[in-house]
């Protein structure tokens, strides 16, 4: 439910949004489109009434000479009418493929520019000062015995990781702990399905297929062999950028899609979450519904390097764990706050150095109004590297999607058209932010807390998930 009207009647707002967002989506060709559309399907309607009249006629006593000719002129009309009904179907399609990739509206107080212009919001803690010689998460994983990226080369390909050991103890606490403390500020805990319908991707505001993505971000996609899993290039690959990719730079991300299917894997659990009341109307009294999901996360990556992607950095396939809100419109602004504060608070929980950001009109995916971003001091790295971020995508993915409320005090989801009650609906808002992303959470605990003798200590609120392991000492 893409509000074209709405996107005629604001296309100048647009095309500066656009614009100052660096999306590569094309406004003149949606209103193009729109006009033929619009065109087209008063044309169809004109003929459908014309169809009728013709019926009509025919009902009465006539002349067999005039029956002759109207049913003659029925069946011009209906020719006509299948094949502008055919075109109409192809029109329409287009239209909402060039549209989807229109970005969001922008929250007035977002920044405009690139990385470069986002704006501090909060700086939380200061680097630990070392007295002796740092080593790196790679350095302190071989040490301890934590990974193993040369037989995972072997069995998956370069950027993904065994964990071993106290690794894989450390993943599960993370995952545990980030579920606790966010279930307990009201949010319902969620498994997704990891693999997802392509339209569902879409619908959520991502391009599954790479066409038309925003500048900088790649078009490779990469297919799974149905049965063998094995992971090989379906499309050419796109000239890579040459510098270092860091986060910020990173648009959006693409999929691996499933071949000779319409599936995908999930880049995130945003999108089984999103998707879980797609075609609903919620009622008012249940918002907001707030969710914590655990998941897998899958990602080509395609084109990353550098040392800011080394060892656990930056993976194909990671777990984390993600809130997500659906609300009332008036509310999200709200939430959003809501979900930085709860970010903020876990990981000052566990006494990391970090920053957050409110991002910049260029570093928004197309889906968010507005995004801030958590970076966190990685001692390895000797900078902040992004740990989370949380987005409010006001209405954009609920139109795609099909996600309404009704005003109402009663407290069942109704699937769509099975209700009673009349009252308008309106769209929900979502929002979305990481609550614990664990591969680069294990690169900032290891880095952080590694002690000479080539330890690393625990933080406290993870001790509880990890049988009371206070420190990962070299065996
Ligand atoms: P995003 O959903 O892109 O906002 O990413 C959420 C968080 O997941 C980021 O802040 C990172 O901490 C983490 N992340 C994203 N991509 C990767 C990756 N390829 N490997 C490891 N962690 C990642």
């Amino acid at each position: 439910a893409i509000d074209f009207k709405w996107i005629r009647d604001n296309k100048d707002v647009i095309a500066a949004n656009i614009m100052n967002r660096n999306s590569n989506a094309n406004l003149n060709v949606v209103l193009d489109l729109y006009e033929k559309f619009l065109n087209l399907q008063k044309e169809v309607e004109r003929l459908r009434a014309e169809r009728n009249i013709v019926a009509e006629k025919m009902r009465g006593k006539i002349e067999a000479s005039v029956r002759q000719a109207l049913v003659q002129e029925g069946k011009n009309l209906k020719e006509k009418l299948a094949s502008l009904e055919e075109d109409l179907v192809h029109l329409t399609d287009q239209l909402q493929q060039e549209a989807q990739c229109i970005p969001n509206i922008t929250h007035p107080n977002v920044p405009i520019g690139g990385e470069e212009s986002s704006v501090i919001r909060k700086m939380v803690g200061s680097p630990r000062e070392f007295t002796f010689n740092i080593k790196d998460h790679l350095e302190l994983g071989k040490e301890l015995d934590l990974f193993d990226f040369d037989a995972a080369a072997e069995v998956s390909g370069s950027k993904f990781y065994y964990l071993k050991n106290e690794a894989v103890l450390l993943e599960m606490a993370l995952i545990n702990w980030a579920i606790a403390e966010v279930s307990k500020q009201g949010f319902k805990p969620l498994i997704t399905p990891e693999i997802v319908r392509s339209s569902v991707v879409e619908k959520c505001g991502f391009q599954p297929r790479g066409q038309n993505t925003q500048i900088g971000v790649r078009t490779l996609h990469e297919a799974i062999q149905p049965g063998a899993f094995a992971i090989s290039e379906k499309s050419p690959r796109p000239a890579e950028p040459k510098s270092n990719i860091t986060d910020t730079s990173m648009l959006s991300f693409m999929v691996y899609s499933i071949e000779n299917s319409d599936h995908c894997l999930i880049g995130t659990a945003e999108i089984p979450v999103g998707g879980i009341h797609m075609d609903s109307i919620l009622l008012e009294a249940d918002l907001p519904l707030k969710y914590v999901a655990y998941s897998h996360c899958f990602r080509t990556e395609a084109g990353a390097a550098g040392t800011a992607s080394r060892g656990l950095y930056r993976v194909h396939q990671f777990s984390k764990v993600e809130m997500f809100i659906f609300c009332r419109p008036e509310d999200s602004n709200l939430y959003h706050e809501e979900l930085i504060a709860i970010e903020e608070e876990l990981f000052s929980s566990l006494g990391l150095h970090f920053k957050t950001l409110d991002m910049a009109t260029g570093d928004l995916g197309a889906p968010a109004y507005r995004k801030f971003d958590v970076e966190a001091w990685m001692p390895g790295l000797g900078r902040f590297g992004e740990i989370s971020s949380a987005s409010n995508c006001t209405d954009y993915q609920s139109r795609r999607l099909g996600i309404r409320f009704r005003p109402s005090d009663a407290s069942t989801i109704l699937k769509k058209g099975k209700s009673g009650n009349q009252t308008p609906t309106q769209f929900v808002h979502t929002l979305n932010a990481t609550a614990c992303a664990i591969p680069r959470m294990i690169v900032c605990l290891l880095e952080n807390f590694q002690e000479e003798d080539g330890s690393v200590v625990i933080p406290e609120p993870l001790r509880p998930y990890m049988g009371g392991l206070s420190v990962i000492s070299p065996k």
